[in-house]
Protein backbone atom coordinates (compact mmCIF):
# COMPACT_ATOMS: atom_id res chain seq x y z
CA UNK A 1 0.00 0.00 0.00
CA UNK A 2 1.01 3.46 -1.31
CA UNK A 3 0.28 6.66 1.40
CA UNK A 4 -2.99 7.30 1.96
CA UNK A 5 -3.12 10.58 1.19
CA UNK A 6 -0.61 13.64 -0.26
CA UNK A 7 1.51 13.04 -3.49
CA UNK A 8 1.62 10.00 -5.36
CA UNK A 9 5.66 9.03 -5.41
CA UNK A 10 7.10 7.32 -8.52
CA UNK A 11 10.40 5.68 -8.72
CA UNK A 12 11.59 5.00 -12.42
CA UNK A 13 15.04 2.87 -12.99
CA UNK A 14 17.50 3.73 -15.51
CA UNK A 15 18.72 1.35 -17.07
CA UNK A 16 16.47 -0.54 -19.80
CA UNK A 17 13.80 2.20 -18.46
CA UNK A 18 15.67 5.26 -19.13
CA UNK A 19 18.88 4.43 -20.85
CA UNK A 20 19.11 1.95 -23.41
CA UNK A 21 21.87 -0.10 -21.58
CA UNK A 22 21.13 -3.69 -24.04
CA UNK A 23 21.25 -1.94 -27.38
CA UNK A 24 24.94 0.16 -26.45
CA UNK A 25 26.56 -3.41 -24.81
CA UNK A 26 25.43 -4.84 -28.15
CA UNK A 27 26.84 -2.66 -30.02
CA UNK A 28 29.89 -2.23 -27.95
CA UNK A 29 30.77 -5.93 -27.87
CA UNK A 30 30.69 -5.86 -31.54
CA UNK A 31 32.77 -3.25 -32.56
CA UNK A 32 35.51 -4.65 -29.56
CA UNK A 33 35.04 -8.31 -30.14
CA UNK A 34 34.16 -8.02 -33.91
CA UNK A 35 35.32 -12.16 -34.66
CA UNK A 36 33.36 -13.17 -31.60
CA UNK A 37 29.88 -15.15 -31.12
CA UNK A 38 27.01 -12.69 -29.92
CA UNK A 39 23.67 -12.46 -28.44
CA UNK A 40 21.36 -10.59 -30.39
CA UNK A 41 18.74 -8.21 -28.72
CA UNK A 42 16.31 -10.68 -30.31
CA UNK A 43 17.70 -13.38 -28.30
CA UNK A 44 18.13 -12.19 -25.44
CA UNK A 45 16.91 -13.30 -22.26
CA UNK A 46 17.37 -13.28 -18.63
CA UNK A 47 18.16 -10.07 -16.51
CA UNK A 48 22.38 -11.17 -16.60
CA UNK A 49 23.75 -10.08 -19.92
CA UNK A 50 27.26 -11.19 -18.36
CA UNK A 51 25.65 -14.61 -17.75
CA UNK A 52 23.89 -15.09 -20.59
CA UNK A 53 27.62 -14.78 -22.79
CA UNK A 54 29.09 -16.82 -20.18
CA UNK A 55 26.55 -19.50 -20.86
CA UNK A 56 27.51 -19.08 -25.06
CA UNK A 57 30.81 -19.66 -24.00
CA UNK A 58 32.67 -19.59 -20.57
CA UNK A 59 35.31 -16.64 -21.59
CA UNK A 60 32.18 -14.30 -22.94
CA UNK A 61 31.04 -13.20 -19.73
CA UNK A 62 34.14 -11.32 -18.97
CA UNK A 63 34.28 -9.92 -22.52
CA UNK A 64 30.90 -8.49 -22.54
CA UNK A 65 31.08 -7.27 -18.78
CA UNK A 66 34.46 -5.21 -19.98
CA UNK A 67 31.98 -3.51 -22.46
CA UNK A 68 29.96 -2.12 -19.64
CA UNK A 69 32.78 -1.62 -17.56
CA UNK A 70 34.55 0.89 -19.75
CA UNK A 71 34.68 4.74 -19.33
CA UNK A 72 32.17 6.27 -21.13
CA UNK A 73 29.99 3.53 -21.59
CA UNK A 74 26.81 4.75 -19.19
CA UNK A 75 27.07 8.77 -20.29
CA UNK A 76 26.69 7.49 -23.69
CA UNK A 77 23.56 5.51 -23.86
CA UNK A 78 21.28 6.47 -25.48
CA UNK A 79 17.86 7.60 -24.64
CA UNK A 80 14.65 5.05 -24.26
CA UNK A 81 12.20 5.92 -26.77
CA UNK A 82 9.73 8.45 -25.18
CA UNK A 83 11.47 8.49 -21.93
CA UNK A 84 12.48 11.82 -21.50
CA UNK A 85 9.12 13.67 -22.92
CA UNK A 86 7.54 11.33 -20.19
CA UNK A 87 10.08 12.11 -17.61
CA UNK A 88 9.49 15.84 -17.98
CA UNK A 89 5.83 15.72 -18.05
CA UNK A 90 5.76 13.48 -15.03
CA UNK A 91 7.73 15.75 -13.44
CA UNK A 92 5.18 18.59 -14.16
CA UNK A 93 2.37 16.34 -13.15
CA UNK A 94 0.39 17.38 -9.73
CA UNK A 95 0.52 15.30 -6.81
CA UNK A 96 3.08 13.27 -8.32
CA UNK A 97 6.67 12.95 -7.04
CA UNK A 98 8.86 11.49 -9.49
CA UNK A 99 12.80 9.71 -8.35
CA UNK A 100 15.26 8.00 -10.77
CA UNK A 101 16.13 4.71 -8.66
CA UNK A 102 18.83 3.18 -9.82
CA UNK A 103 21.37 0.48 -8.93
CA UNK A 104 24.93 1.25 -10.25
CA UNK A 105 27.54 -2.01 -10.93
CA UNK A 106 29.54 -3.11 -8.17
CA UNK A 107 32.18 -2.05 -10.08
CA UNK A 108 31.28 1.66 -9.53
CA UNK A 109 34.37 3.70 -10.79
CA UNK A 110 32.43 4.70 -13.89
CA UNK A 111 28.83 4.15 -13.85
CA UNK A 112 28.57 6.56 -10.95
CA UNK A 113 29.24 9.55 -11.91
CA UNK A 114 28.58 8.91 -15.62
CA UNK A 115 24.70 7.99 -14.44
CA UNK A 116 25.01 11.47 -12.79
CA UNK A 117 26.02 13.21 -16.10
CA UNK A 118 23.60 11.27 -18.70
CA UNK A 119 20.85 12.68 -15.81
CA UNK A 120 22.27 16.27 -16.04
CA UNK A 121 22.18 15.93 -19.84
CA UNK A 122 19.48 14.32 -20.65
CA UNK A 123 16.93 15.34 -18.22
CA UNK A 124 18.73 18.35 -16.64
CA UNK A 125 19.79 19.81 -12.92
CA UNK A 126 16.33 19.02 -11.70
CA UNK A 127 16.28 15.67 -11.84
CA UNK A 128 20.02 15.26 -10.81
CA UNK A 129 17.91 16.25 -7.45
CA UNK A 130 16.42 12.63 -8.05
CA UNK A 131 18.34 10.61 -8.36
CA UNK A 132 18.29 7.13 -5.74
CA UNK A 133 21.71 5.26 -5.87
CA UNK A 134 20.90 1.88 -4.50
CA UNK A 135 21.68 -1.67 -4.65
CA UNK A 136 18.80 -2.59 -2.68
CA UNK A 137 15.36 -0.82 -4.30
CA UNK A 138 12.91 -2.61 -1.79
CA UNK A 139 13.92 -0.15 1.34
CA UNK A 140 12.81 2.83 -0.81
CA UNK A 141 9.21 3.72 0.14
CA UNK A 142 6.98 4.71 -2.42
CA UNK A 143 3.78 3.98 -4.59
CA UNK A 144 4.94 2.72 -8.10
CA UNK A 145 8.16 1.71 -9.35
CA UNK A 146 8.97 1.45 -13.14
CA UNK A 147 11.51 -1.50 -13.40
CA UNK A 148 13.43 -4.15 -15.88
CA UNK A 149 14.48 -6.27 -13.62
CA UNK A 150 11.94 -8.92 -13.46
CA UNK A 151 12.38 -9.80 -9.68
CA UNK A 152 12.95 -7.37 -7.48
CA UNK A 153 14.39 -8.86 -4.18
CA UNK A 154 16.02 -6.96 -1.23
CA UNK A 155 15.91 -6.94 2.77
CA UNK A 156 12.41 -5.52 2.72
CA UNK A 157 10.30 -8.53 1.82
CA UNK A 158 7.27 -6.53 1.36
CA UNK A 159 7.98 -3.39 -0.18
CA UNK A 160 5.89 -0.46 -0.50
CA UNK A 161 5.64 0.25 -4.24
CA UNK A 162 3.89 -1.82 -7.06
CA UNK A 163 6.65 -3.18 -9.01
CA UNK A 164 5.30 -2.60 -12.82
CA UNK A 165 7.54 -4.25 -15.35
CA UNK A 166 9.13 -2.32 -18.15
CA UNK A 167 9.28 -4.45 -21.21
CA UNK A 168 13.06 -4.92 -22.38
CA UNK A 169 14.69 -7.68 -24.92
CA UNK A 170 15.68 -9.47 -21.83
CA UNK A 171 12.34 -9.91 -20.12
CA UNK A 172 9.80 -10.31 -22.73
CA UNK A 173 9.35 -13.97 -22.45
CA UNK A 174 8.42 -13.52 -18.36
CA UNK A 175 4.93 -14.55 -17.42
CA UNK A 176 3.57 -12.39 -15.08
CA UNK A 177 1.59 -13.56 -12.35
CA UNK A 178 -2.08 -11.78 -11.46
CA UNK A 179 -2.04 -8.98 -10.55
CA UNK A 180 1.57 -8.09 -11.68
CA UNK A 181 1.52 -5.85 -14.89
CA UNK A 182 3.63 -4.12 -17.35
CA UNK A 183 4.53 -0.91 -19.57
CA UNK A 184 4.95 -1.96 -22.94
CA UNK A 185 7.28 1.30 -23.68
CA UNK A 186 7.00 4.72 -22.55
CA UNK A 187 4.26 4.92 -25.80
CA UNK A 188 2.03 2.29 -23.65
CA UNK A 189 -0.15 4.25 -20.99
CA UNK A 190 1.85 5.11 -18.08
CA UNK A 191 -0.16 7.67 -16.83
CA UNK A 192 -3.51 5.33 -16.79
CA UNK A 193 -0.84 3.55 -13.79
CA UNK A 194 -0.16 6.46 -12.81
CA UNK A 195 -4.25 6.96 -12.35
CA UNK A 196 -5.04 3.23 -11.00
CA UNK A 197 -2.73 3.85 -8.11
CA UNK A 198 -4.48 7.43 -6.88
CA UNK A 199 -7.46 5.68 -6.67
CA UNK A 200 -6.51 3.26 -3.97
MG1 LIG B 1 17.03 -1.58 -15.29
Amino acid sequence: MGSAAGPLRVLVDMDGVLADFEGAVLRGFCSRFPGEPRVELAAREGFSVREQYRCLREDLGAKVASVYESPGFFLGLDPIPGALEAMQEMIHMQDTEVFICTSPLRKYEHCIVEKYKWVEKHLGPEFVERIILTRDKTVVSADLLFDDKDTIRGAELNPSWEHVLFTCCHNRHVQLQAPRRRLLSWADDWKAILESKRRQ
